[in-house]
């Protein structure tokens, strides 16, 4: 059965210190909790992996992921990250296709897919992150886009290999802008998503996938998205940043 899964994606914020600090305190509020078998995962900048990996306190629940990676195994690439290298320090999931990435960064699908074969040939599994922008929503083409997004980064894959891909959702229009889809909207774009999975590969497939969404969630709007069938968690950015709204929206789930 599909996983539910909240995931705090923390950009580029937090000094090491910091990012200790918000894990111990969220590790202290996960003490007594009942995950059901939640999955709760956070993602520091990249200089941050290894202290919150290594983190003394940080409560067995808490998953950590990369922001990003190369596609590229080792070389000349100035300033980049490659997936064993990730690995060899106990990080076992990255965050793909961020829309920050794509719009900052000029990442493409065809990109996204070298990037999400790399990651899953060294046994990391793949938070893919896609969605459309407010002008493809507004001239209805919101469905176009996300469907394109999913088959020329993704529907390359063998059906085996959607076990360690997890989707999120997120609507560029409401990433940072306190602009949030409705649980309506993010409802029929999750259902979209799935049935999409399942004209491509299997009904199994689809069913399996963790479908989280991602833009303005926060401790009161989370409850009613999280409720929808099709929406199996969130990715969460500014509200990952404080310990009591990140418990809260765990909590909501
Ligand atoms: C994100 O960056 O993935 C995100 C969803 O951000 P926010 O929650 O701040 O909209």
């Amino acid at each position: 059965m599909r996983k539910k899964i909240v995931a705090g994606n923390w950009k580029m914020n937090l000094t090491s210190v910091q990012s200790e600090d918000l894990v111990a305190v969220l590790s202290e509020k996960l003490e007594n909790f009942n995950n059901n078998g939640k999955r709760i995962i956070v993602a520091p900048t990249f200089v941050n992996l290894v202290p919150v990996v290594a983190c003394d306190d940080r409560n067995a629940m808490i998953e950590v992921a990369a922001q990003n990676m190369h596609q590229a195994s080792s070389g000349a690439f100035t300033g980049e990250i490659a997936a064993n290298m990730l690995q060899t320090i106990g990080v076992p999931n990255v965050i793909l296709g961020h829309s920050e990435r794509r719009a900052y960064f000029g990442e493409t699908d065809a990109l996204l897919a070298e990037k999400v074969e790399v990651a899953l040939e060294h046994n990391m599994q793949v938070i893919f992150c896609f969605g459309e922008e407010l002008e493809d929503r507004k001239s209805n083409k919101h469905f176009d886009v996300v469907e394109s997004q999913l088959k020329n980064a993704l529907f390359q894959l063998p059906a085996s290999a959607w076990d360690d891909i997890v989707l999120a959702y997120e609507p560029v229009w409401a990433i940072g802008t306190g602009e949030t889809a409705s649980p309506e909207q993010a409802q029929e774009m999750h259902e979209f998503i799935r049935k999409t999975i399942a004209e491509a590969y299997s009904a199994e497939v689809a069913d399996e996938v963790s479908i989280l969404y991602g833009g303005s969630v926060k401790p009161a709007n989370a409850k009613e998205i999280f409720s929808k069938p099709d929406v199996d968690g969130g990715l969460i950015g500014g509200a990952s940043l404080k310990a009591d709204d990140f418990f809260a929206i765990i909590d909501a789930m």
